[in-house]
Order: C-alpha cells, then sequence, then structure tokens
C-alpha cells in the first residue's frame, strides 16, 4: 500500500499562543492595574501564527566555515533563511526593548516577559542572542558602562530597526570553567566590531503542551471511536504537564515582577531580598522540571512526538542548556543557599511573606483546604533550618533548592487561587485545585523526605554514594 494511501492522521491547528494559554490571561488580569497589554499581546501572537510558526521548515542549524581552500583563517557563519527571518522579527518586535524603556514602569519587566515566552516556543534559538545575552550586556553597561557606552551600544542593543540593532555576546567561559571563573585567563580589550551571531534557543513547555493538547483532538484510539482529549487517563497525564506549567509561570512571574519593582527603584528591602533568594532557586528548578514536562508532551503525541517535524525534539534539546549555562543546577543551588546564610534576614522577610500569603486566603476557602494548608505552614516552617543545614552539609543543597523552589511555586498558586476564588473569577475552581494539587499530590512531601533521608544518614551516605558511582575498593580484590 502507498503511503497516501489507506489512513491519514488529521493535523492539529496551530493555537494563538496568548489567547489559549491556560495561565497567561488569568495571571496579567490579576497582576497588572488594567489591560494595557492585551492589544500587543493578540497583534503578536497573529504574526507568530501567520509568519513566524510557518518558518519553522526552512530553520538549519548554522554552519561554521573556520578556513578558505587556501587555508586562511575566515570564521564564516552561514545561518538557514528562516533563523535569520526570525531574527529580522525579533528585533523588529523589539524583544529586549521594553524592559529598558520602562514605558509601562514597574510592569516593564512583566510586559517584556511575557512576550519573551509568547515568542520562545516559535523562534528556535534567536531569543538567546536577542534576549537573553543582550539583556544582560544592556544591563551591565546600564549599571557600570561609560558614558559613551550607554549613548552608542544601548540604543543599538534595543533598536527595532534590523540595519542599525546590534546584537552581543559574551565570551566568559573558558576551559578551566564556567562555574568556577577564578582562572579566567581572558583580558578585556577594545575591538572595532561588536559579534553579530550567536545561536542558542530555550526551549518552551508552553509550546509542548499546546502542541500535545492539539494533537489531543484529531487523534482518535480504541478503534476511532474517541479522541485522545476524551480519554480520562490521557487528559490525566496532560493535566499533570499543565500544572507545572502553571507552577512554573506563576512563580517566574512572581520573581519577574519584584524585578521590575527592583529596576524602578520601588522595591522594599523584604522585596529585595526574596527577589536574591528566587532568582537561582527559579532559574534552577525551572530547567530541571520543565525538560520532565517536555517530555511527557512528547509521548503525548505517540510515536509522532518523535518526530523533528512537531518540533518538540527540538525544543527539548534547546531546553537542555538551561540546566547548564550561565550556572548548572548544582551551582545554582550553592548560590542559593550562600544567599540564604548570608542574610539570614533575608530568609525571615520572605517567611513572613509567606505567612502573609497564606493568612490573605478567604476563610471559606481555608476551610476547604484545610489540609494543604497545614501541609504548607509546616514545610514554610522547616525553611530557615533547611538553609543553615545545607551550608553545613554537602549533600543538602540541590534538596533545598528543591524544596525551596516548590514552596514557592506553592505559594504564588496560592495567592492567584485566593484572588480568583475572592473574585468569583470562571476559574477559580481550577486555580485552587492547582493550588491543591501542587501540594498535595506535588513534590514538596518528597523533597521534604528526602532531606529528612540525608540528614539521617550522615557522612555515611557520601561513602555510599562513592560506592555506588565508583564501586567499592580494588577490582583484583574481588577476583
Ligand atoms: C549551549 C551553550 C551555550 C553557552 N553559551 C555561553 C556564552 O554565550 N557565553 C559564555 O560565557 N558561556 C556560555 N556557555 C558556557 C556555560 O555558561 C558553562 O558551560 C556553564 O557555566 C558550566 O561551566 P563549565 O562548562 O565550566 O562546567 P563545570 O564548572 O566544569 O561543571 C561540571 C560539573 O561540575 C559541577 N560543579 C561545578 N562546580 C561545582 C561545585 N562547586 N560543587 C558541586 N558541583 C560542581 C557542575 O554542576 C557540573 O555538573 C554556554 C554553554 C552551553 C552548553
Amino acid at each position: 500500500m502507498r503511503v497516501e494511501e489507506g489512513f491519514q492522521q488529521a493535523s492539529y491547528s496551530t493555537e494563538h499562543p496568548y489567547t489559549a494559554d491556560p495561565v497567561l490571561p488569568g495571571l496579567l488580569k490579576r497582576i497588572l492595574p488594567e489591560k494595557v497589554f492585551e492589544a500587543d499581546l493578540l497583534r503578536l501572537g497573529d504574526r507568530l501564527v501567520n509568519e513566524i510558526r510557518p518558518l519553522a521548515p526552512l530553520v538549519h542549524p548554522a554552519t561554521l566555515i573556520q578556513y578558505d581552500e587556501f587555508g586562511r583563517r575566515v570564521d564564516h557563519l552561514h545561518t538557514s533563511e528562516g533563523w535569520r527571518k526570525i531574527e529580522e522579527f525579533a528585533i523588529q518586535e523589539g524583544y529586549n526593548a521594553p524592559a529598558y524603556e520602562r514605558k509601562h514602569g514597574e510592569h516593564s519587566r512583566t510586559f517584556q516577559f511575557v512576550r519573551t515566552m509568547l515568542m520562545t516556543g516559535d523562534c528556535h534559538v534567536v531569543s538567546i542572542a536577542t534576549v537573553h545575552i543582550m539583556q544582560e550586556d544592556a544591563e551591565l553597561i546600564e549599571l557600570y558602562g561609560t558614558d559613551a557606552m550607554k549613548r552608542e551600544l544601548v540604543p543599538r542593543f534595543l533598536s527595532r530597526d534590523p540595519s542599525t540593532a546590534y546584537l552581543s555576546g559574551q565570551w566568559m567561559t573558558e576551559r578551566p570553567g564556567g562555574s568556577d571563573v577564578s582562572r579566567t585567563e581572558t583580558h578585556a580589550t577594545p575591538a572595532e566590531r561588536l559579534p553579530t551571531d550567536l545561536v542558542h534557543s530555550a526551549g518552551s513547555l508552553a509550546r509542548c503542551l499546546t502542541i500535545a493538547r492539539a494533537y489531543a483532538g484529531v487523534r482518535a484510539v480504541e478503534g476511532g471511536r474517541t479522541l485522545l482529549k476524551d480519554v480520562p487517563l490521557h487528559v490525566a497525564n496532560l493535566a499533570g504537564v499543565a500544572l507545572l506549567y502553571r507552577g512554573l509561570v506563576h512563580v517566574v512571574f512572581g520573581a519577574v515582577r519584584l524585578l521590575g519593582r527592583s529596576e524602578c527603584g520601588v522595591a522594599s528591602k523584604a522585596e529585595e531580598a526574596r527577589l536574591r533568594l528566587l532568582t537561582p532557586a527559579i532559574k534552577g528548578y525551572a530547567a530541571l522540571r520543565a525538560t520532565e514536562g517536555m517530555e511527557e508532551a512528547m509521548t503525548a503525541l505517540g510515536g509522532l512526538g518523535y518526530m523533528e517535524e512537531t518540533g518538540i525534539g527540538r525544543l527539548i534539546r534547546d531546553a537542555m542548556v538551561e540546566k547548564i549555562w550561565e550556572g548548572t543546577v548544582t551551582v545554582c543551588a550553592l548560590d542559593l543557599v550562600r544567599a540564604a546564610t548570608k542574610d539570614p534576614q533575608g530568609v525571615q522577610h520572605y517567611v513572613e511573606w509567606a505567612k502573609c500569603v497564606i493568612a490573605s486566603v478567604p476563610s471559606s476557602l481555608k476551610q476547604q483546604l484545610w489540609k494543604p494548608l497545614d501541609m504548607l505552614s509546616a514545610a514554610l516552617a522547616k525553611l530557615p533550618s533547611a538553609f543553615t543545614e545545607s551550608a553545613a552539609n554537602p549533600l543538602l543543597p540541590r534538596l533545598a533548592l528543591d524544596f525551596f523552589a516548590s514552596l514557592s511555586c506553592a505559594l504564588y498558586l496560592l495567592e492567584h487561587a485566593a484572588w480568583s476564588y475572592g473574585t468569583a473569577e470562571p476559574t477559580q475552581e481550577e486555580d485552587v485545585e492547582a493550588f491543591r494539587r501542587w501540594v498535595s499530590e506535588g513534590n514538596l512531601a518528597k523533597t521534604e523526605g528526602e532531606i529528612e533521608g540525608v540528614r539521617r544518614a550522615g557522612s555515611w551516605r557520601e561513602t555510599l554514594n562513592s560506592r555506588l558511582v565508583y564501586g567499592s575498593g580494588d577490582v583484583s580484590s574481588k577476583l
């Protein structure tokens, strides 16, 4: 039978990344004073669906030609047509600019991050050069650059004109190490040209979830009688991914709001301290957990998920870099513990904020949620000692990061659920359920148990870890 014959799987349609998102519209409704960004997000989403998504088949890996036929060093970087068009789109859209133009005051960061989130899934690796790195360089220059740098470079980093915009890069990581920069060999010298190309990307859990959701609407099982979207077990798997996405989005935007306040000089000391703790924790935790959800989304498409054309494989590969660059998850954990032990008052501020979030829950909702709220309060009480013990026990920092980040997700989900319930939002039931599941069925309790296990085992666990990895003793003695 020819491939054109027999059963043909219907393809799934592409959803608007903002209106179809299960979390962002409700979150923005709560955290913004009015619907200031809505028109722009709708327009941006339309461009993504109609102009950018169709470019995917034209995006190919870049190639670097280092030498010409005479053995001369040329270093030509060839990028694909699709990639160049997406790069142009990203610059035109001012991927990065809103955060620095600050037209929306303390909400400018939220605006930039929500746009970035919408674009990430369809923009392949472009966002790394246009957002991630340029943003850091713009920030560096804003904080420490000379007047000439601020005048000449920052406007080009933020330009929406592809003919004048600069892309930038960082070359800090050297062979001796990226985590440990104490043996860095490079000396900075003025250069005539700025680097113009990098190829990197972060993946997008949102995009994978969208694809899995759309596919469930067209794939029939059980003799072709039932669509996957109507199979409870399949939907339960997707609900797990959706819950993870929800937790990550709420905690990320919790920190983004603090960043926006900090940059506008309106953050309190307590908010600055919370931002300091959340930054490495969320970076590490989101990197770690997002790929888990993306893998689940891939399997939700069965064999099709494995096909390169769906884009999920690429998104997972790109997301993996987040676990490594700018601090591996372990390095983020060490930074978190360092920040927490250096500023115990900051941890106290966090605990007080958390107690306020719990206290803000309407009493009728408290009755409904008494069990997860008790669990949350008990976990919160253990937080300061989890940090102090992590400074002394080399095996605890990674668990402390998981624990703190998971706790923070729970608190931000609760903040949203309390608001949603209080204002009788149409989504209140799922908002409340998301908090309940995160605490009662998520990995907060599991991480607490693991911390307890490491605590009890003491240094004997380190010995056993080494034996598990390297075996015990000399091989010849076992023969
Ligand atoms: C795709 C990609 C793009 C990148 N782009 C850039 C870029 O544009 N600019 C740039 O400057 N760099 C870039 N990097 C480099 C990146 O930032 C580093 O790879 C990263 O910081 C890790 O450093 P390393 O490679 O030296 O690993 P190492 O520091 O050697 O880490 C190896 C392992 O040791 C662990 N480890 C390290 N220190 C400790 C410790 N004290 N305790 C316990 N465990 C520890 C780490 O967790 C890791 O598992 C990029 C990396 C990748 C993969």
